[in-house]
C-alpha cells in the first residue's frame, strides 16, 4: 500500500496573511492542537456558559472524523490483509494481538480496584442529593455479543456502524483476495488505492483538529468548571492516577519490554492521537488519527497497523475497565458492601467481559456498569443512584479514561509490529515529519 503523500502547497498569498499562513502551516500539527487545546481552556475560562456557542465547531470535527471511521477500516484491513505474503501469518498477529489486548484489560480491572482500595473514594460519600438515572438495558449476553460479530448482511453492517461485524467481513475479503492470488490483483489493488485515499482524507480532516479541539475543551471547561469537581474531587483523582499509571506505566513498560524500544518517541509520535482521544472522548473517533500516527509517526506496516487498531478501538478499553472497577469499589464503599477476594476476581474478569463490549463513545462506561454492579449485589436502583450521582462529571473523567483506551491500542500496535519484523525502527525514533 502507498504512503498517502503530502498534498503539494497551494499558492499562498503575499504580505502578512501570507506570512501568518505559512507559520501556521510550517508548524507541526501537533503543536498546533495542543495550542487549541491550551487556548480552548483559556476561552472557556473567559466565556463560562457562552462556550456552548462555540461547541458546533468541535461537534462538526467529531462528525468529519466519524465520517471516516467505517470506509477506513473497510478499506484498510481488506487492503492490510491482502498485502500480506503469508495468510498464515494473519492467525499469529490476531493472536497476539487479542492475547495482549485481554491481558491489559486485566490488570487495568486490577489496578482499578487496586487504586478504589488504598484511596476509598466511595468513604463518606452522601448520595441523598443524587438524582437516579437508569442506564436502560443491560448489554445483550456475552455469547451474543460474539454472535453479532458475523454480519447477516455485510451492506446494513456497514450502514450501521457496526465496526465489529465490518471488521469481520473485512478480514474475509482479504483473505479471499489473498487465496485466489493473481487473479485478483486488479482488486486489491483498488483496496491498496482506496486506502491511500482515506488516509490522504484524514490527513485533510486532521488540519481542523486545532479548532475542533478549541472548542470542545472550550465548552468542558466553560460549563463543567473546576468547582464541579469538589464533591467528586476524591473519584477524580483517582481515575487521573488510574489512567497516569496504565498509560506511562503500563503501556510504556509495554513499549519497553516487550518491544524493546525507547518509551519517550512513542508518546511523541501520538500526542496527535492522544488530544484527541481526550477531547472527543470517543475511542472510535480517534480511529482514524491513530491509524495515521501509527503508520506516518511509529513506523508500523499497513498489515499490523490495519488489524491490530480496528480490533482494538471495539475490543481494547484499558481505560474504561479501569473506571468500571474504580467505580464497582466505589459503589461497594457507599453502599457498605463488604468484598471477598472471590468478589474481587469475580470482579476483575466481568469487567473486563463488559469493557470489550462496550461501545467506543462518550460516556458508554456508565451503561455497562449494571452488569459489574450486579456481581457485587448492587441492584438497578442503587445502580441508578451511581450513575445520577456521576453523570454530571462524566465527560472529564470521560476525556481521561478515553487516553488509555487509545494509547493500549497504539502500544500494541507496536509490540506486535516489533515482533512481527513490521516496524520500520528508524520512523519510529524520528520525530514526527509533520
Ligand atoms: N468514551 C470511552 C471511549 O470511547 C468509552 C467509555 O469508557 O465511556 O473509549
Amino acid at each position: 500500500m502507498t504512503d498517502p503523500v503530502t498534498p503539494s502547497t497551494p499558492a499562498r498569498p503575499k504580505g502578512p496573511a501570507g506570512r501568518l499562513l505559512a507559520l501556521w502551516f510550517g508548524t507541526a500539527l501537533w503543536k498546533r492542537i495542543l495550542l487549541g487545546l491550551v487556548l480552548g481552556v483559556a476561552a472557556g475560562l473567559v466565556l463560562q456558559e457562552r462556550s456552548a456557542d462555540i461547541k458546533w465547531l468541535g461537534d462538526a470535527f467529531v462528525r468529519l472524523i466519524r465520517m471516516l471511521v467505517v470506509p477506513l477500516v473497510f478499506v484498510t484491513i481488506v487492503a492490510g490483509v491482502a498485502a500480506m505474503a503469508e495468510p498464515r501469518r494473519l492467525g499469529a498477529i490476531g493472536l497476539k494481538t487479542i492475547g495482549l489486548y485481554f491481558g491489559l484489560m486485566l490488570i487495568a480491572s486490577a489496578l482499578g480496584l487496586a487504586i478504589g482500595t488504598v484511596l476509598q473514594p466511595g468513604l463518606g460519600v452522601d448520595l441523598s442529593a443524587a438524582v437516579p438515572v437508569v442506564t436502560g438495558a443491560p448489554p445483550p449476553p456475552f455469547a451474543e455479543t460474539l454472535m453479532n460479530i458475523i454480519p447477516l448482511n455485510p451492506i446494513a453492517a456497514m450502514g450501521s456502524g457496526d465496526v465489529l461485524a465490518v471488521i469481520f467481513f473485512a478480514l474475509l475479503l482479504g483473505i479471499g483476495i489473498l487465496v485466489v492470488g493473481a487473479p485478483a490483483d486488479p482488486l486489491r489493488r483498488v483496496f491498496d488505492a482506496g486506502s491511500a485515499v482515506m488516509l490522504q482524507i484524514t490527513y485533510f480532516v486532521m488540519e481542523m483538529a486545532p479548532f475542533g479541539v478549541f472548542a470542545l475543551i472550550a465548552w468542558v471547561t466553560g460549563t463543567s468548571g473546576p468547582a464541579a469537581f469538589v464533591s467528586v474531587f476524591k473519584l477524580a483523582l483517582c481515575v487521573v492516577i488510574g489512567c497516569a499509571v496504565q498509560t506511562l506505566l503500563v503501556h510504556g513498560g509495554l513499549i519497553r519490554l516487550l518491544a524493546r524500544l525507547p518509551v519517550r518517541p512513542f508518546f511523541r509520535d501520538v500526542t496527535d492521537a492522544i488530544v484527541v482521544a481526550f477531547t472527543t472522548s470517543s475511542s472510535s473517533a480517534t480511529l482514524p488519527v491513530a491509524m495515521r500516527v501509527a503508520q506516518r509517526n511509529l513506523g508500523i506496516s499497513p498489515t499490523v497497523a490495519s488489524t491490530t487498531l480496528p480490533i482494538g478501538v471495539t475490543l481494547s478499553m484499558d481505560g474504561t475497565a479501569m473506571y468500571v472497577a474504580l467505580l464497582a469499589m466505589f459503589a461497594a464503599q457507599v453502599f457498605g458492601v463488604d468484598l471477598s477476594m472471590a468478589d474481587y476476581l469475580m470482579v476483575i474478569l466481568t469487567t473486563t467481559l463488559v469493557a470489550i463490549g462496550t461501545a467506543p463513545v462518550p460516556s458508554a462506561s456508565l451503561f455497562i456498569l449494571a452488569a459489574v454492579l450486579s456481581v457485587i449485589g448492587i441492584n438497578a436502583e442503587q445502580t441508578a443512584l451511581i450513575v445520577g450521582f456521576i453523570l454530571p462529571f462524566d465527560r472529564p473523567l470521560d476525556m481521561m479514561r478515553t487516553v488509555p483506551n487509545c494509547t493500549s491500542d497504539l502500544s500494541v500496535a507496536v509490540v506486535v509490529a516489533r515482533s512481527e519484523n513490521e516496524l520500520d525502527v528508524a520512523s519510529y525514533l524520528a520525530r514526527p515529519v509533520e
